[in-house]
Formats: C-alpha cells, structure tokens, sequence
C-alpha cells in the first residue's frame, strides 16, 4: 500500500495499546507521519460521580504506558481534556492532518459524536477511515439465512465459529510500519486532578496494568486455560482470566485472544472461546436492537413490569448487607474492588430482580458505576438475561436459589468469608444460610446475627411467587 497521505492523526478510544491495532496499521501504511492523540472527553467524564474511579486511572495508566513507548522511538501521545467534536478538527489543523484513523466505535453517543467530527471534516476535505477492532465479528457480518440479526445466541456462535475456521483471523501487526510515527514531543502527561479526579485504589487490588499488565493476565491464563470450563464458575477459585477490563479498554486485542483460544484447542480454551463470543453477540445485538441503550427492555412487553423498588431493600443489596452471604461477598467485592466473578453477577442481578423485586434498571445503573469493565453491550446483556427482558433470557420462571448457588459454588464458603468477614467463624453449613442455624440456638451460634451481620431481608421462598406473578401480568 502506498503512503500517499502526509500527515495523518490517529485518534485511540477503548482501543489504549500500540499492537495488533487495526486503524494504527492502516494509519502506518497510508501516511508519512502518523500523529497519535486521545481525548478525555469531557461530555462522558462529567456523568461520572464517583471522583476516584477506577476506570479513570486504567486508562491514565494505559496512556502513560503509549506515551512512554512512543516517546522511546522518538514520537508522542497527544492528550487533550475536552469535548472531540472541537479538539479533533483543531489538532487537524494543528498538525497539518490530512486524514483521520479511528476503530469504530458501536454505542449510540458516541456514533453520534463520532459523526458530527467526520461531517466537519469533510468540510475541509479531510477523509476519516473507520475500522473494525474491538470485536471479532461485528453488526451485520453473522446473519442468519433470513438476513436477519440473530437474537439467539447458540446459532449465532456456531456461525461465528464457521467464519471463524473459514476466514481465520487477521492480526494487524503494527511494528514494522512504526517507522511511519511522526517524530515530536508534546507536553506531559496531564495529572489525575488535571483531568477532575483523584487516584483510587486500583494500586493495591493486584490488577496488572496497560499492555503489560494484559501480557501478564494472558501469560498467567494461557497456564490455566485447559482447565476454565472446569473451574469458570467457583469464585474461590482461580479460574477466569480477569481480563475484561482490558478488553474494555483494548490494552489487549481480542483478535489476539481468539488466536489463543484456537491455538490452545482443549476443552477449556473452547468454553472460553464461547466467551469471548458472547462479548461479539452483545455488541451485535446493540448495534442491530439500539432501543436496548435507552433503557428499553429488550422484549417489549416487559417494558413496564410492576417492580416494587423498595430503596431500603435496594441499599441493602448496594451495600452487601441482605443477609445473604453470597450475594453479600459479591457486592462487597464489586465495591471494594471493581470487579465481580461471572456467576456472582448472575446470582446478584437474579436476587435483586427476583427476590427484592427491583427493576433491573437499577442494578444495571449500579453496576456501569462501579465496575471496572463496564462495558453497555455485555452489562446490559447480562442484566436483560437474568432479568428474562432480554434477548435469549433465561425464562422468567427460572429462579436462581441463592442458597443452592452458593452451596454448589462456594462450598467452604471461602470466597464469601474473604469479603464478609464477620462470617469466619461459620462452619461449611452456617456460612450459606446464618440466619436458620442462629434460629435454632441463637446463644451458641459464634456470631450474634442482626447485630453482627443482618437477617435475611426477604423470604427466596415467599418472592417467587410474587415475581412470576408479575411476569405473568405483563405476559
Ligand atoms: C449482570 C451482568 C453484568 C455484566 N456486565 C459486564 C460488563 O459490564 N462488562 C463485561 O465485560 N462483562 C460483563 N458481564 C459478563 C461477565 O460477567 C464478565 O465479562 C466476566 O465476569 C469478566 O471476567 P473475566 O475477564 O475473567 O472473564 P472470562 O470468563 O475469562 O471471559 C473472557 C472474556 O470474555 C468476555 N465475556 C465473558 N463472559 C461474557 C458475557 N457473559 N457477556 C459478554 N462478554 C463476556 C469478557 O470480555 C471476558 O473478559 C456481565 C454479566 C452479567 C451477568
């Protein structure tokens, strides 16, 4: 390919690395200097609450990262706090652009604003080239014979893994192209409190950072990747890859990730291939059902179900204290750390819809705050599925136990009594259900329950009834 553009800008989003980076290979391949930039968008910062998030210091970690390794090859990382639809044009203009690389983006706003930046452009006759990067296979590319979208997810996945096989995956290796970076330097890195925030406590929760702490999630999972399908669903257990923050952010390739899940061919990189599926099956279902993002249900009929929204229920369950140890464990671990193991936001979205009789809404809403992986397709995906909203739902009569669960998940109660440690000192038994076993002698049980840790705030047994009830109104 010729490099017929001179000066071209690249602009990095959820895509925060330097390798297999598809607008950045083509970047390199069609211009003379390619100038990198990313932009603190300040329309999506301001709807953050919470001044030392997570999520904001990930990124500031990644951007550190770029910045450092592009200035050791004499190039740099433009960063601008701001609104994009006015500093993209200007940086431009600034650095005498020609042409502006971008991966695409799939939710609603940032289409729009993504939009408004190409139509000004135009304007000036600068061309913007937008490419596939954050999924495998994207929008309309998996149909079904109808040229349909696909609302169910197996046929979906048996298809995706048919182009799979048939069209293997193309990496796009940017290395040999780099040559290509503009050579400058740019002002420092801007602060956290530059930016309005302030650090968190993403330090000390052992999560790897940037590229390279990806490469080492990857490294360390490629060790436990033929035993995932057996171990996924145990929280106690090391047995995911942690590695969707990173996928969120793009500080590791998905295409990257596929090709390890072929390479490996076992039992358990195929399980987790299906995964990483269901990540490409949530954002096609956002780019072809948009109504989803805006708080619609997926199904219709079940767009005003007659929830009770208790708000003492509801914080109750914010703050992991309903009584029920596992779900219990798995709020506090979102809350302390930004992460929730798969099967814990399973049972904790089922409890609240459920069993608190809470519109999924909310817990949605609670979850895109706190987690570090927020990503709108496969948060509102999981919500919609255990709430039976969504497309390929569970159905609205299938109600988690979460006393089963947590029988059949933590058996010792080892993870639950890493994050509810007033249960310590619970046996296999107790620590499941406290509350039965303190009422049967509730002066030799080792804690004092409503004190120590609280009773139950609803009966699992006495809701079920009421919420297929309530299914039923609208069904
Ligand atoms: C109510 C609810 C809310 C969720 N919210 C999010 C969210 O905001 N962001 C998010 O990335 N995942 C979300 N998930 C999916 C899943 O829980 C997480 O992706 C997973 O726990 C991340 O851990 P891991 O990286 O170790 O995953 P692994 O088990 O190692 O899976 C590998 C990768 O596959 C993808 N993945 C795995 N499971 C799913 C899934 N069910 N849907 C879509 N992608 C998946 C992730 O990118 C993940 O990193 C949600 C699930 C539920 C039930």
């Amino acid at each position: 390919m010729n490099n017929n553009i001179n000066n071209s800008l690249l602009w990095l989003r959820r895509d925060l690395r330097l390798y297999d980076h598809n607008a950045l290979f083509q970047a390199l391949r069609k211009s003379k200097a390619v100038y990198c930039c990313f932009i603190f968008d300040t329309k999506i910062l301001e709807k953050l609450k919470i001044k030392n998030d997570r999520r904001i210091e990930f990124i500031w970690h990644a951007l550190k990262e770029i910045k450092e390794d592009l200035n050791n090859i004499g190039s740099d990382l433009i960063i601008e706090i701001g609104d994009p639809v006015i500093l993209i044009p200007s940086l431009i203009k600034k650095y005498k652009c020609s042409a502006l690389f971008l991966n695409k983006d799939y939710e609603k706003y940032a289409i729009e604003r993504d939009k408004k930046i190409c139509n000004t452009l135009q304007k000036d006759n600068i061309e913007t080239y937008k490419y596939k990067d954050q999924v495998i296979f994207e929008e309309k590319e998996i149909l079904t014979q109808n040229n349909s979208p696909y609302t169910v997810f197996t046929p979906y996945k048996n298809n995706h893994l048919k182009k799979i096989f048939n069209e293997g995956i193309t990496q796009f290796d940017c290395e040999p192209y780099k040559i290509n970076l503009a050579q400058f330097k740019n002002k420092p890195l801007q602060s956290l409190e530059d930016i309005g925030f302030k650090a968190s406590n993403i330090s000390s929760i052992n999560l790897p950072l940037g590229t390279k702490g990806g490469r080492t999630l990857i490294k360390d999972f490629k060790t436990r990747i033929k035993n995932y399908n057996h171990h996924r669903n145990f929280p106690g257990i090391k047995g995911v890859s942690y590695l969707s923050v990173h996928n969120r952010f793009g500080t590791v390739s998905i295409r990257h990730l596929a090709k390890i899940a072929l390479e490996h061919n076992s039992e358990g990189s195929s399980t987790w291939l299906n995964e990483l599926i269901w990540r490409d099956f949530y954002f096609q279902i956002l780019s072809n059902f948009p109504h989803i993002q805006e708080g619609k249900t997926f199904k219709p009929k079940y767009n005003d179900l007659k929830f009770e929204n208790d708000l003492d229920k509801f914080n109750a369950w914010k703050k992991g204290n309903t009584g029920y140890p596992i779900v219990d464990a798995g709020m506090r671990q979102l809350n302390s750390t930004g992460f929730m193991h798969n099967r814990l936001r399973m049972i904790i979205a089922c409890f609240l819809v459920k069993d608190l009789l809470i519109d999924w809404r909310w817990g949605e809403k609670y979850f895109s705050e706190h987690l570090i992986d927020f990503d709108l397709s496969a948060n509102n995906g999981g919500w919609q599925w255990a709430a039976s909203t969504g497309c390929d739902a569970q159905p609205y009569f299938r109600i988690f136990n979460p006393l089963l669960q947590s029988e059949k998940f933590d058996p010792d109660g080892k993870f639950i009594k890493k994050y509810v440690p007033e249960l310590e000192l619970l046996n296999k038994k107790e620590i499941h259900q406290p509350s039965v076993f303190f009422n049967k002698s509730p002066n030799n049980f080792p804690i004092k329950l409503g004190t120590d840790y609280p009773f139950p705030i609803v009966n699992h047994a006495l809701q079920k009834p009421k919420v297929i009830a309530l299914f039923k109104d609208a069904s």
